[in-house]
């Protein structure tokens, strides 16, 4: 176990109980998740980008103590990170059809949010999932329809095994009229819920595009877009160690990170271990985005009151 430490044991009940949320919002989101992929369009936020920023909590780390164990999960009371929470929460209601682009500011706990953009890919995928697991570490994968179809099986493993899967278009446009970008849109929803049997809730647009009509299309079926607020850089020619280290030095508790498992990225892959392995020296925690998003809105609301 390499997240045994008792400092962490607050945070993680912090997590499992945003899971636990999570949890009890899940036994509809079948229903929900229709709803957002074929149903009646939903109303967009007149603010795209901008959550609520929280006032500066009067709270210190003690906060993270402070959930009780009736609200935590049985396993975390347990004292059992991560393990009990491999089903991936719904995304909070608020986030819906908005835009994430930045982190929640003041935001307290060391938890990182690594998304891996443009799998999965045959040779890559199945490497950083062996990681992830390795480290006990979640993560959000952003697939391309088109290699969901190919390669339906590792999409389902990643599912299975505690990521958060979501929405990167069928084939990677930059540029799309209302018509291709719906059918991007569907065609991708199709394949990962046959993949997974689970409706995507997350989208990421081909290359941070949020004026086109494939991030609008996604806003109006009621996904919530994510960007990301650290980059890896790891779609440019240099090799693992400098990936690495872009991740390593510069997060912040709550940052999103971008990363690619594309077939062309086995050094994204080789980089990774070593940014699990000194990140957790860290204390960073690794979570999925449902989990990241859940655990901003609990700490808003301790903030608030
Ligand atoms: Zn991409």
């Amino acid at each position: 176990m390499k997240h045994n430490a008792p400092r962490h044991i607050g945070i993680m009940m912090i997590i499992a109980a945003a899971a636990a949320i999570g949890l009890a919002v899940a036994s509809t989101r079948h229903a929900v998740q229709r709803e957002t992929t074929g149903g009646a369009p939903v109303t967009l936020p007149a603010e795209e980008t901008v959550m609520p920023e929280p006032s500066l909590p009067a709270t210190d780390e003690t906060a993270a103590t402070e959930v009780s164990a009736e609200t935590a999960s049985p396993a975390a009371a347990g004292g059992l990170p991560f393990e009990p929470v491999l089903d991936v929460p719904a995304v909070p209601a608020a986030y819906r059809g908005t835009i994430v682009r930045q982190r929640t500011r003041h935001f307290p706990h060391r938890i990182l949010a690594l998304t891996f953009d443009d799998g999965p890919s045959p040779t890559v995928t199945p490497q950083i999932l062996d990681t992830l697991r390795e480290y006990n570490a979640r993560a959000t994968f952003f697939v391309l329809g088109q290699n969901v179809r190919k390669w339906p099986e590792i999409v389902r493993q990643a599912a299975d095994e505690g990521h958060a899967i979501g929405h990167h278009s069928y084939s990677h446009p930059s540029k799309t009229n209302p018509e291709q970008a719906a059918k991007e849109m569907a065609q991708t929803t199709e394949a990962i819920i046959e993949a997974t049997g689970r409706a995507p809730e997350l989208f990421r647009p081909p290359y941070g595009i949020t004026d086109g009509n494939l991030c609008r299309t996604a806003r109006e079926q009621g996904f919530t877009v994510i960007l990301w607020t650290i980059s890896s850089a790891d779609t440019t020619s240099i090799g693992p160690e400098i990936i690495a280290s872009n991740v390593i030095y510069t997060p912040n508790p709550g940052d999103i990170v971008l990363m690619h498992d594309s077939g062309g990225n086995s050094k994204t892959a080789e980089a990774l271990p070593r940014i699990l392995k000194e990140l957790s020296i860290a204390g960073f925690e690794f979570v999925t985005i449902p989990h990241l998003l859940g655990a901003w809105e609990e700490w808003k609301k301790q903030a608030d009151t």
